[in-house]
């Protein structure tokens, strides 16, 4: 089959490796001259508005997918009238707008931070009053990595806090003190089969996930699943979706969704029996879904801004090195490790080395 993929990052790129060993080919849209994916793929070079661009993209696909949850609305639309388009595009109506995600997690009964709609700078100070501080004001959409949102210490600083996220529709949360963050990846067959895997325990450091640790058994692994099942049953979902969650002294906390194969489940291409990105290809390809369950214990460390020598990472026993071969930039996601091991102790250990080439602190070991 023919697959094509809006997006040609990193994500694209592993999508396209765990679909080529089942004879699949791929093409992905991106404006970007020598998008990452296109090692892997052919590239169509354009833009996610461009018609020419999604036309050719068709010409030579079955199947349409994406790799990011900002597809223009209206090329989703335009995709999922003429071609088998998944996920499904209402999903990224609520992947796009934190408002109406919130509204998604109440509406199923999820726990979530209470939250108020924004539209102006009084509405701000009227909602502190019963949001409590510290709040996290967040841009309802186009946020990603921790930007287009910023925490509210003080009703002395809301103003500020509205001029610099560009006075634009935002919602008002709680911030919510968590023990760790985790998130849990999902994927839904077209015949309506599910699948979960092991939930990952994510750090991040200035908005961005920096290592993950996925444990074969979770304590918060039931109560993440449920979450995640009633959302892929809601959206009648087809591929891939990832729910990050805080998890609190009172349960899981809802915090966002990711209709797409997600960083914290990277480890999977070697800690799992079968890997988010070719269970996301299985799915929409009307395939039997793999097995998620885990194949030790995983930890990730993602390789941001710089990235060590392919030899310093591949002497760390049960080390896997992957370099998605971009030029480095600040803040930019350049490769990742991941150790998988039967042994937690060990695991703890090659993490620990990882970071130090990372040049990564561990938060607590
Ligand atoms: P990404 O795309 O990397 O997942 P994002 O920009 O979409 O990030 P969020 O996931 O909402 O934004 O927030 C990024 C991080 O900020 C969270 O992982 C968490 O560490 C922190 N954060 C966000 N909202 C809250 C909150 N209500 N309470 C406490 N911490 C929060
Ligand atoms: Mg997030």
């Amino acid at each position: 089959m023919n697959i094509g993929i809006l997006g040609g990052g990193q994500l694209a790129r592993m999508l396209a490796l765990a679909g080529i060993h089942l004879n699949h080919r791929f093409r992905v849209l991106d404006p970007s001259p020598g998008a990452c994916a296109a090692r892997v793929a052919k590239q169509i070079r354009g833009h996610w508005e461009d018609r020419n661009a999604l036309d050719q993209l068709m010409a030579t696909s079955d199947v349409v997918t994406f790799e990011f949850e900002n597809v223009p609305a209206n090329s989703a639309r335009y995709l999922a009238s003429q071609r088998a388009f998944f996920p499904p595009a209402q999903a990224l109506e609520f992947a796009q707008d934190r408002l109406c995600e919130k509204q998604l997690f109440s509406s199923l009964g999820i726990p979530a931070a209470p939250f108020q709609r924004i539209d102006s700078a009084d509405d701000l100070s009227r909602s502190l009053a019963g949001i409590g501080i510290p709040a996290v004001l967040k841009r309802r959409t186009l946020g990603y990595d921790g930007k287009g949102q910023v925490v509210i210490n003080s009703a002395k600083a809301a103003p500020d806090g509205w001029e610099q996220l560009g006075r634009t529709p935002c919602i008002l949360e709680s911030k919510i003190h968590f023990r760790r963050e985790v998130s849990i990846i999902g994927v839904r067959g077209q015949s309506g089969e599910m699948a979960f895997y092991p939930v990952s325990e994510n750090t991040h450091r200035d908005g961005i996930l920096r290592y993950c640790i996925a444990h074969p058994i979770d304590p918060a692994q039931n109560e993440a699943q449920h979450y995640c099942q009633l959302i892929l049953e809601h959206l009648q979902y087809v591929g891939v979706l990832t729910l990050e969650l805080f998890d609190t002294e009172q349960g899981l906390v809802a915090n966002e969704i990711a209709p797409r194969v997600h960083n914290s489940g990277h480890w999977t291409i070697e800690g799992a029996a079968t890997s988010q990105f070719e269970n996301h290809v299985r799915a929409i390809l009307g395939l039997p879904l793999g097995e998620t369950s885990a194949r030790g214990f995983s930890a990730m460390v993602n390789f941001i801004s710089t990235i060590p020598r392919a030899q310093e990472v591949l002497a760390i026993p049960d080390a896997s090195f992957h370099d998605y071969g971009k030029s480095p930039r600040p803040g930019r996601k350049l490769g990742h490790a991941t150790i998988c091991t039967q042994n937690s102790a060990r695991a703890i250990q090659g993490l620990t080395q990882v970071l130090r080439l990372a040049a990564e602190k561990p938060r607590t070991m």
